[in-house]
């Protein structure tokens, strides 16, 4: 039998079938449509669902399930989307249009979760039993597996790490609160950082970089900038590094995982992030003379939201 998974991302829908090595045997994708009807918006990843299967060669009656990751949270046991704001869907009862259109048991589930799930299963915590996987783009977004098994809590709005309040008289959050973790560990966060600094201290490479376009600094012109030993880059760097190993610690300290893992596009400056950041992260925990969990990079990439979505259920 094969498995399919749907990545349901803000501008396109990916679908992947996988055999029962995990091998991606066919993909296909379609673009996010947010102005159709929700029930419409369902049609088409169901077609998509039917398009991906006899692209493979195969007919429905192969396919033991599908799996769909949402950038939202879910109700696992009725299938309903809670709150998926990218989609424009709030309380729509996902699962049962699906069923409704397609007979094949299907799982709904948040896309950090998913990404944590790819890597414990085919990816880099594969073979351990517990690990956090924390996603650093816009925003942060992050995923718990005990025992192989995805924890999203006990109403399903666990694991968001990102919303953790870091500092309570803190920047506005996009949620309503103040001082959320992913306003001082994101990509935003570091940008925000990066230009209140040069705004303060004009004569940097960064200024440089970006043509003294400040609004066109980006994550990675602090981090080249880094690179390149320029004073201010180094020391926006040095404060960002040391708040997300304040971040690592605080989940070392709740859950004591065997490995973090690091995943999304500030991950891509690779060792240069999580060399100091292993460095970093052990002076804020509390039983630091202990074992530590392992920091790794994320390797799935791109293909986390169909493979862990494929592995659901
Ligand atoms: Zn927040």
């Amino acid at each position: 039998m094969f498995r399919i998974g749907v990545d349901v991302g803000g501008t396109g829908i990916q679908f992947g079938v996988l055999d029962e090595k995990l091998n991606i045997m066919s993909e296909y994708s379609i673009p996010t449509v947010t102005s159709d009807p929700f029930s419409n918006q369902v049609g088409r990843i169901v077609d998509g669902v039917l398009a991906v299967t006899a692209q493979a060669g195969l007919s429905k009656d192969k396919i033991s399930s599908v799996g769909v990751g949402i950038p939202g949270i879910a109700n696992q046991n009725t299938g309903e989307v809670i709150f998926c704001t990218n989609m424009g869907w709030s309380h729509v009862p996902f699962g049962e249009e699906f069923r409704q259109r397609l007979d094949i048991p299907v799982r709904i589930e948040n896309d950090a979760n998913v990404a944590a799930l790819a890597e414990s299963v085919a990816g880099i915590s594969k073979g351990t039993s517990s690990s956090v996987f924390i996603t650093i783009g816009t925003g942060i977004g992050s995923g718990i597996i005990i025992n192989g098994k995805i924890w999203g809590g006990a109403h399903g709005i666990g694991g968001e790490l990102g919303h953790v309040i870091f500092d309570l008289n803190g920047y506005p959050c996009t949620c309503g609160n103040h001082g959320c973790l992913e306003r001082y560990c994101s990509a935003t966060a570091l940008i925000r950082m990066a230009r209140e600094a040069i705004a303060r201290h004009p004569d940097t490479l960064m200024l440089k970089m970006v043509s003294n376009d400040i609004t066109k600094v980006e994550a990675r012109t602090v981090i080249d900038a880094a690179r390149e030993e320029d004073p201010l880059a180094v020391e926006v760097y040095a404060t960002y590094i040391d708040y997300l190993a304040q971040a690592v610690a605080n989940i070392v300290n709740l859950l004591d995982p065997e490995v973090i893992v690091i995943g999304g596009g500030v991950s891509k400056a690779g060792s240069f992030l999580i060399d100091p950041l292993r460095r970093r992260y052990t002076k804020y925990v509390l039983y630091n003379d202990q074992t530590m969990p392992k920091i790794k990079l994320a390797v799935c990439g791109a293909k986390a939201g169909i493979i862990g979505a494929a592995m659901l259920s």
